[in-house]
């Protein structure tokens, strides 16, 4: 099998300022996401003097391609380029020669010959709309009653998209979230944000610890030395924000703490199987379920496969929640056995036969992010509005956790870093 660490960096960035305490710029972005890429590339394009300084020693954050792993493209995080009509992300991608299309409605659910899972998946969203529409926020879990043997399969269909588990799923955060048809692209979405980016100013494996105000601007202190600027723009994750791995001076108001409390980071993970071609009997980009049972303590442990993503031989089983940390706590070797052997039970044992190597996520115990996306938990989905409020006027907030209906997605983030961009201009100019 194959197993190998976090992936590591793919490429370097040449266009990077030196700092020194005396270094003066107008704009600093923590974060080099699709948040803080957009945020930087306005800015620099405005004709402001940029460094963005990422922990990390590579740029994308959680929108990344690998090629390393396996030498295919692994989109280790974001994969479907949501919401193809609020998407820039499809133009931009066209523009640049990538290969996007549509995802084709290719959907398999063993063992459900008559259609019913689906049926069932549209009947818990309207249960789930309606709950959104009562003045008091609930849980998924609260609205979500088992009548049928697909009740659980469905459920976890809705579970996976929010990445958490129904009992910490707010109804009305997840009634907030814009739908639209998924795009994908052959060479990776993560290939798309990088190659967006281009040669910008970022300053990597460059870890920031603080951020002061001053009477001029802003201090950012960094794991290579301290810089300062008029505003800084932070991109980090709700993860990071939580973890208090940034210290704030003047510190975080309560109303945006309360709103980290309540907005917190899901665990979504793929687990990708490497397969020769043709070794599943099945189209390229093809959605699989199974049925899964009641579950004792309203966990749901299961997940999906995107199999044979774009030819490329990937298949991913997709898990979220506890499941997802059970799972990476269990460590590579065990998540990969499960996803294979789950997938053995669908498509036969030759299948084993064509299996090349696999490679699981760990989104939750990254600590470039300490999760893979937002939510709200119940209750708390109005609080959205304070994260991307600024803070002492020139410390700025953006990422996909700061979009009110975007949220969770590399669209959301980019928009996000675009606004705090021309709020940060129209407050230097
Ligand atoms: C497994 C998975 C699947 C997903 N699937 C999809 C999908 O299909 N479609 C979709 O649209 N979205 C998807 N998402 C969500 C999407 O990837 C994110 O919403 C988006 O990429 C977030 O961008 P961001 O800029 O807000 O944050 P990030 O990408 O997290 O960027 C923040 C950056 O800050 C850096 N950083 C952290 N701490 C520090 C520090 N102290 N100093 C300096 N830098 C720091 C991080 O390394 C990171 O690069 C998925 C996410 C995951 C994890």
């Amino acid at each position: 099998m194959l197993q190998k660490s976090f992936p590591l960096k793919e490429r370097s960035m040449k266009n990077v300022p030196s700092f020194s305490n005396s270094t003066e710029f107008d704009v600093i972005v923590v974060g080099a996401g699709a948040a803080g890429l957009a945020a930087a590339k306005s800015l620099v394009a405005a004709g402001k003097s940029v460094i963005c300084f990422e922990a990390a020693d590579r740029i994308g954050g959680r929108a990344h391609t690998d090629t390393q792993i396996f030498g295919v493209p692994f989109d280790i995080g974001a994969h479907w380029l949501h919401v193809e009509h609020l998407n820039p992300f499809i133009k931009i991608a066209k523009s640049l020669g990538f290969d996007v299309a549509p995802q084709k409605d290719n959907y398999l659910t063993y063992g459900d010959p008559d259609d019913l899972l689906w049926a069932e998946v549209e009947e818990i969203e309207d249960q789930m709309a309606e709950a959104a529409e009562a003045d008091h926020d609930v849980s998924m879990l609260d609205v979500f009653q088992s009548k049928s043997p697909w009740s659980h399969t469905a459920a976890m269909m809705h579970a996976l998209s929010m990445g958490r588990d129904m009992a910490e799923i707010s109804v009305q955060d997840w009634d907030l979230e814009v739908e639209g048809s998924d795009w994908l692209c052959v060479q990776g979405f993560g290939a798309i944000v990088a190659r967006h980016a281009g040669d910008l100013p970022v300053s990597l494996e460059t870890s920031v610890s603080a951020i002061s105000r001053t009477a001029k601007g802003v201090t950012v202190e960094t794991s290579k030395g301290t810089a300062k600027a008029k505003a800084v723009i932070v991109t980090v994750s709700q993860g990071v924000l939580a973890a208090e791995t940034i210290r704030f001076d003047p510190p975080l108001e309560n109303e945006r703490l309360g709103a980290i409390a309540g907005i917190t980071m899901g665990t979504y993970n793929h687990i990708a199987l490497k397969f020769a071609p043709d070794a599943l009997p099945i189209q390229p980009d093809t959605w699989v379920t199974y049925q899964l049972g009641a579950q004792p303590d309203s966990i749901l442990r299961g997940g999906g496969f995107l199999c044979n993503a774009s030819n490329h031989g990937l298949t991913s089983f997709e898990n979220s929640g506890t499941f997802a940390q059970e799972l990476e706590e269990a460590g590579q070797d065990e998540a990969i056995s499960f996803a294979l052997n789950k997938l053995i039970e669908i498509f036969g044992s030759d299948i084993r036969k064509g299996f090349e190597g696999g490679h699981a996520m760990q989104w939750g115990k990254n600590p470039m992010t300490l999760g893979s996306y937002s939510g709200a938990l119940p209750g708390s989905a109005g609080l959205r509005k304070h994260l991307g409020r600024a803070h002492a006027e020139r410390i700025h907030f953006a990422g996909e956790a700061t979009h009110l209906v975007e949220m969770a997605t590399v669209s959301g983030a980019h928009k996000e870093g675009l606004c705090a961009a021309q709020d940060v201009l129209s407050q230097l100019n």
